[in-house]
């Protein structure tokens, strides 16, 4: 793993954009923190990942990545977002997990009653300009309507990066935020 380090310098100087006057916007979520922090137990994990598996999905709040596959803090790489992509950014992360991180099985995981699915590029765009009232025309959402055909994509997408193995498995599945099934496809 040559000179690589794992632990960067936490942010020292107050960020530029923080108000003068406190707020109190997050006061509930920083409140059940305090909570949780004083019964914080270290965990003396490293960041790599012990089960040694990557979980690609959707920013979907009905998923939940480690209770649904029986994984534990520390088990899993999880790279969400929009419908599950295998976005440019996805990728990075999986070229580190798998090349630096213990992961040796990467889960591209699309989901039932996806927004993102079931819409095309133009409705959310339209969606958003509503919502917002701001032109999004130029905004651009990876979306697709054909949810099988795109999982292909990016299951075939990961296989062929030189930087993932042969060694890697790569599946796609597809989870029923109804019954709380994974079907794999791929
Ligand atoms: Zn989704």
């Amino acid at each position: 793993m040559g000179n690589l380090t794992w632990d960067a310098a936490p942010p020292t100087a107050r960020l530029r954009y923080l108000p003068d006057v406190p707020d109190t916007d997050f006061d509930d979520l920083l409140a059940a923190n305090a909570e949780y922090a004083e019964t914080f137990v270290p965990t003396g994990l490293s960041g790599r990942a012990r089960a040694g598996v990557l979980i690609v999905t959707c920013m979907d709040s009905r998923i939940e990545p480690l209770r649904m596959l029986g994984l534990d803090l520390g088990d899993a790489k999880i790279l969400r977002n929009p419908g599950g992509r295998v976005t440019e950014h996805t990728m990075e992360g999986i070229i580190l997990g798998v090349n630096l991180l213990n992961v040796s099985r990467v889960l591209i995981v699309e989901h039932t009653k996806c927004a993102v699915a079931s819409n095309t590029e133009e409705e959310l765009r339209a969606a958003v300009e509503e919502a917002s009232g701001v032109d999004a025309s130029g905004q651009h959402f990876p979306s697709v309507g054909d949810q099988y055909a795109r999982l292909e994509q990016d299951v075939a997408a990961v296989r062929a990066n030189p930087f993932v193995g042969g060694a890697v498995r790569v599946g796609g599945f597809v989870y029923d935020v109804d019954t709380g099934r994974l079907d794999r496809k791929i």
